[in-house]
């Protein structure tokens, strides 16, 4: 593990650097809600998925979904995080149209997952640990509608009462960079362990951004003390929605503060939006403390506690996470720490690869998958699991570079032709009389007729063993590039003499 790398930016007054630490809320992949048995899903017509718990009907009271509860717990443990066998719901009140109780059922103070974390791997291949301070249950609010009607505002209360995890990071990261790569190893953890879809278009993880400013040496003596003193003030920005909002929001923010702090100014401790058409964030509230909400336990539910062999079983049922997939791939298939990393990030895509390798080259299964694949699937904006080439065939378009029936520059002949559907790769090559040229015989009568007619070019060869390229140039050509090319330099050296 490698510390973050800090990056510094340069004000009027000089260098100062940013904290960033995360609040994520993932939606729980779940059927029915926390604690109703209400449907959950997009799409639906509005106030159709909508129990009398999730309309706040008086009297109705909260049922906890086991379900969800078991997806928390399975979370925790693919983020290494303690799993707390007691935890308890508590009501933070708050006024919002459209959240029908008047408070939001969460956990404040017993959270049913403790601290974890996450290794992080940035682009240049080296990574760092983000600790995870909490994770918690609560429930997910209604949405407004402004848009359906000139003079009210509508609510849909589908979402009301959804799950969410939130999950809660230390401020760990140090660039804006570091922060995207960390959502996005907790997606991709999140999506392996099926606990969320990950879908952030759909809002289904978003992430809260916390951004301070400070002075090189500030964040060190954080560390060492614990002491947040040493840091200086946050802004939150809410429910941002991408990799590349994270990034311009973080971007942005702390460019905001530390030109008021070097105007003399300070920073207000407040909540602020992103504006993804402006690429700027705005102050949207002040932000409130803890007691604002006037949390307290909710009497409509028991504390929550677990069955420590519950607990177990769930544990055993983990499937194989990224950071032990990349692992096994570069020990088993002997890829690099980057393609294996490429390979992971999606377990369909892990998969795929793992279909196609069996028996073959896996350095080439791995680029096949990685480039030209990738590139097709991304261009036709297809998952993999939707790709027109099975991974068996990819296999089999290898076993004939393997087997040297193909050359790999005829091999994406074929690819593209597999791609377009014209069939198997085999009977590709057989249709289109692609097989490479083997026979000696023909590719010596070639080589002794350049020769013959080449006599400069022969000689040259003698002087300088590199004009050799020449040769096998033409020999390509003379053959529709069909030619073996490790026959060809052997049949070349042995009539030029070198
Ligand atoms: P709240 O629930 O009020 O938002 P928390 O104490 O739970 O407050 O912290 C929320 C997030 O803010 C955490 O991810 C934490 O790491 C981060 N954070 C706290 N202080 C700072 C700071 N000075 N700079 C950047 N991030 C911070
Ligand atoms: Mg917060």
């Amino acid at each position: 593990m490698t510390e973050t790398t800090v990056k510094q930016i340069q004000g009027r007054t000089g260098p100062w650097e940013m904290v960033l630490g995360l609040e994520v809320h993932a939606q729980v992949a779940s059927n029915a809600k926390l604690f109703s048995g209400a449907a959950v899903g997009a799409g639906a017509e509005p106030n159709t998925q909508v129990s009398l718990v999730d309309a706040a009907m008086p009297g109705m009271l909260p049922v906890i979904n086991r379900r969800c509860v078991e997806q928390a717990v399975r979370t925790g443990l693919g983020l290494k995080a303690q799993i707390n066998a007691r935890s308890r719901f508590d009501r933070k009140n708050y006024f919002y149209p459209d959240l029908p109780q008047g408070y939001q059922i969460s956990q404040f103070k017993e959270p049913i997952v403790g601290e974890g974390e996450v290794l992080v791997e940035r682009d240049d291949g080296s990574a760092f640990t983000v600790r995870i301070e909490r994770l918690h249950l609560e429930q997910d609010a209604g949405k407004s509608l402004h848009d359906q009607d000139p003079d009210y505002t509508y609510v849909d209360l589908n979402r009301s009462g959804t799950a969410l995890m939130e999950i809660v990071s230390r401020p760990d990261m140090r660039s804006a960079e570091e922060a995207a790569a960390y959502v996005k190893k907790l997606r991709t953890i999140l999506v392996y362990l099926g606990t969320c879809d990950g879908d952030m278009e759909k809002g289904n993880l978003r992430a809260d951004v916390n951004v301070s400013v400070c002075r090189p040496g500030a964040y060190e003596k954080f560390r060492e003390t614990g002491d947040f003193k040493h840091l200086g003030t946050r802004c939150e920005i809410k429910n941002v929605n991408s990799f590349r909002f994270i990034q311009q929001a973080i971007e942005y923010e702390a460019r905001r503060q530390i030109e008021i702090l070097e105007d003399g100014g300070s920073i207000d401790q407040e909540t602020r939006l992103f504006d993804t058409v402006k690429g700027e964030t705005r102050s949207m509230r002040s932000k409130e403390d803890a007691h604002d909400y006037r949390y307290f336990p909710d009497p409509d539910l028991l504390p929550l506690v677990l069955d420590p062999a519950w607990i177990k079983e769930i544990e055993a049922s983990l499937p194989e996470l990224p950071d032990a997939k990349k692992a096994r791939f570069q020990s088993q298939y002997g890829l690099s720490a980057y393609d294996a990393g490429v390979l992971i990030g999606e377990q369909a895509r892990a998969d795929y690869f793992e279909a196609a390798a069996k028996g073959r080259d896996a350095k080439l299964v791995a680029n096949w998958v990685t480039n030209d694949l990738a590139a097709r699937l991304t261009a036709g904006g297809l998952d993999i699991d939707d790709s027109p080439i099975p991974p068996a065939a990819v296999a089999e378009l290898v076993r004939l570079i393997e087997d040297g029936v193909i050359s790999s520059k005829i091999a994406k002949d074929v690819f593209e032709r597999m791609w377009a559907g014209e069939g198997s790769p085999e009977a590709i090559v057989e249709a289109q009389g692609l097989k490479q040229v083997s026979d000696t015989g023909a590719l010596e009568a070639i080589i002794d007729g350049l020769i013959a007619a080449n006599p400069d070019q022969a000689a040259a060869v003698k002087e300088k063993p590199q004009a050799i390229g020449w040769f096998v140039g033409q020999v390509m050509k003379a053959t529709g590039g069909k030619a073996n090319p490790g026959m060809i330099n052997q049949l070349l050296k042995s009539r030029l003499g070198v």
